[in-house]
């Protein structure tokens, strides 16, 4: 059975060596991986109408005989015209088709086919005009239909599929038994491994095609929860790089402010990890404003102080010097050396850097994904932070895990995600929280208005920055839009010149080169412009106390948490903040989000709202995980299946750790084959 599975795609009827080509390209290089290749959607068969009761301009399908041979029409150069007849024995209709001159043997006199398309013509003069047609003796009540490539037709990958379903014995004996262990299938209520292959391609009907994806889908997620909780338990490793001091208490002291309660309770969880054998794992949850960056500073001492390197990475340049910044701020009292290190640096100076790093002369360093680069090299690297760890996939960091001794991994994540949701995407992680802001803080008002009242906003936002204060106004989305770019310029132009003149505006947005964002960034830090019109790229951990207005366009197009993160940007100072949403959405749903927003500023209540109101789509789908790619599974859709996975899949970790019982070897074969890519 093993072998079938793993039989070459050429060895397959109907399959040359030039399909056979095709197919490798397609994802499928043997009989097993073809099995696999679940359709992408498929076409309903199964309404069948007589000939004088199809619809009128709709897609229909009818059951007929061939009454009439196929005629050949040239009707002009390089064109001609197939006519038959076809009768469902009441009414007759007229068949023609264009230019394909397989249609003589593929559509047979005498023979019964089922026909779909539009039926057109009176009731005396039925016509269809080409047709898509399946033998009627062997319907199919639902066609697959499959993700094409150059020279593959979905009706090729159906058929290269039938023939290979057709090897299948029945049942599949072992030593290649179902993935799925009989009892957890029994437990899960889930359909065997062939009946799930032979319904996703060729459903009986739509229960069974609903049975065959439950399945199908379970058995991906679960694989993908093994991983992750495999990925953790390896992360058990033996590690020599324990924190030996604790140094903590002596840092604390050193900061201006008293710490939250969170961040000595995260800042103790951190330490109690360090301290152990096994390297830590660990993902530190905060809202905005949580003052993680303190518990960062705080780790990266003692690790410092026990001997050992820090790095601390960043997703974008803008934020890996914004770090810099605040982390050298914070270290500075203990005399720390700590170094920048991006793409943009001058090759000499990232030279030097790169050999007092090896040198150990410095102690941290913090930088964009730069620091992954093989030619970086510490002396005893100890522990890597990772901010915004949504950037970063499960692949880098298992690159991070390359770097010296297993370090410790911290990743810090200002997307608060409601727990459940969390343990999922971050299986591999521990997870510590910061829920709880720092005393002092001025909560930020946030007001939603309709479009009419715009005028007396920006009113507004001019007597704010009369005051010396500044905005950001996030600009409108523009749907289909690929170029946020000609958006963004468009939209900061007219509001210069019709509302702004007398101020200046300045513009971010993603597709501008690094340089220029920085520009963009110092001019708006450095108070030279009094509004930076953005598109969401500010989302990410951008800091100006001074800015105390942001006003949102098409608010309601955003997810909550999305406009918790902007909202984010301001109230970072003394002044107390104002939110405008700007949005003339007028159904229910979308009011009672933005209200949401109006209510409260707690980032996990928000998280969780947005969970109740819109399923997980917005934490799974804009967000890159970075988690290997599913062919089936969408695990916003799916999330109950989710859950019901990442149950078994803990609970047969706690039975079999190393998944060794034979019962689970194909589990543990798939689950090496979904995380290659990250090994
Ligand atoms: P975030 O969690 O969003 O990264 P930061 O680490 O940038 O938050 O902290 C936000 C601001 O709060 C910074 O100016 C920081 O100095 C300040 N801060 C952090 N912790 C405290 C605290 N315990 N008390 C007062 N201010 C704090
Ligand atoms: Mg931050």
């Amino acid at each position: 059975m093993a072998s079938l599975f793993q039989k070459e795609i050429l060895e397959l009827k109907g399959v040359g060596e030039k399909r056979s080509q095709l197919f490798i390209k397609l994802g499928a290089p043997t009989v097993g991986a073809l099995l696999r290749l679940y359709p992408r959607d498929y076409e309903d068969w199964s309404n069948l109408v007589p000939l004088a009761q199809a619809p009128a301009e709709q897609v229909c399908v009818v059951r007929v005989t061939v009454v009439s041979a196929v005629s050949e029409q040239r009707i002009r150069s390089g064109m001609t015209l197939y006519k038959l007849r076809v009768t469902d024995g009441q009414h007759d209709a007229l068949i023609t088709y264009f230019n394909n001159r397989y249609i003589k043997e593929l559509l047979v006199e005498g023979r019964e086919y089922l026909l779909r398309g539009k039926v057109t013509g009176t009731l005396l003069r039925r016509e269809m005009a080409s047709p898509d047609f399946m033998p009627a003796n062997r319907p199919l009540p639902l066609r697959p239909i499959y993700r094409q490539t150059a020279g593959l037709s979905s009706r090729q990958i159906s058929s290269a599929v039938r023939s290979a379903l057709g090897l299948l014995p029945n049942p599949l004996p072992d030593p290649l038994p179902d993935p799925l262990p009989e009892p957890m299938r029994e437990a899960c209520r889930l359909c065997g491994l062939r009946l799930a292959l032979e319904n996703i391609h060729f459903p009986k009907d739509r229960e069974a095609l609903e049975q065959a994806r439950r399945r199908l889908i379970f058995e991906e997620l679960l694989i993908l929860q093994l991983g992750l909780l495999r990925m953790k338990s390896r992360g058990r490793q033996q590690t020599s790089l324990h924190m030996e001091v604790d140094a903590t208490e002596e840092f604390f002291k050193s900061l201006p402010f008293i710490p939250t309660n969170a961040q000595k309770r995260a800042v103790a969880e951190c330490m109690r990890d360090m301290q152990g054998e096994s390297p830590m794992n660990r993902l530190l949850q905060g809202d905005v404003g949580s003052g993680k960056t303190a518990v960062a500073a705080a780790l990266c001492h003692s690790a410092i102080a026990s001997g050992m390197q820090a790095a601390f990475m960043a997703p974008t340049e803008i934020l890996a010097r914004q770090h810099f910044t605040t982390m050298s701020g914070l270290l500075e009292p203990f005399h720390l050396r700590v170094a920048l290190l991006t793409g943009s640096i001058p090759a000499a100076k990232r030279r030097e850097i790169l050999e007092e790093l090896q040198e150990g002369k410095i102690h941290l360093l913090v930088g964009t994904h730069a620091i992954l680069n093989e030619s970086v090299a510490f002396r005893r690297l100890g522990l890597v932070v990772t901010d915004e760890q949504h950037r970063f996939g499960v692949a880098q960091r298992a690159a991070l895990t390359q770097k010296g001794d297993h370090p410790h991994i911290l990743v810090m994540s200002a997307t608060p995600i409601p727990r459940t949701l969390a343990l999922m995407i971050y299986g591999d992680l521990e997870l510590s929280v910061l829920n709880e802001l720092p005393p002092g803080r001025q909560k930020t008002e946030t007001y939603v208005i309709d479009s009419s009242k715009r005028a007396r906003a920006f009113g507004f936002l001019r007597k704010k920055i009369d005051a010396g204060r500044q905005c950001y106004i996030i600009c409108p989305l523009i749907e289909d839009s690929e170029s946020d770019m000609a958006s963004v310029t468009q939209y900061a132009k007219e509001l210069q010149e019709k509302w702004f003149f007398a101020n200046t505006v300045g513009v971010l947005h993603g597709k501008m080169r690094p340089a220029e964002k920085e520009r963009a960034m110092e001019d708006f830090t450095a108070g030279r412009t009094d509004i930076l019109v953005s598109t969401t790229v500010v989302e990410v951990g951008v800091d100006v106390p001074n800015a105390v207005v942001m006003l949102i366009e098409n608010a309601e197009r955003y997810g909550l948490s999305q406009l918790h993160q902007l909202r984010g940007r301001i109230g970072r100072g003394t002044e107390k903040s104002t939110c405008i949403l700007v949005s003339d959405a007028q159904n229910e749903e979308a009011q009672k989000r933005l209200r949401v927003m109006c209510e409260t500023t707690d980032g996990f209540r928000i998280a969780d709202e947005d969970l109740r109101l819109r399923g997980p789509g917005d934490f799974f789908g804009a967000r890159q995980h970075g988690l290997p790619e599913l062919k089936i599974a969408d695990m916003s859709a799916d999330f109950a299946l989710l859950q019901l996975a990442q149950g078994e899949a803990k609970e047969l970790l706690t039975r079999d750790p190393a998944m060794e019982l034979p019962e689970h070897r194909g589990l543990r074969a798939e689950v090496r084959q979904l995380f290659t890519s990250l090994e």
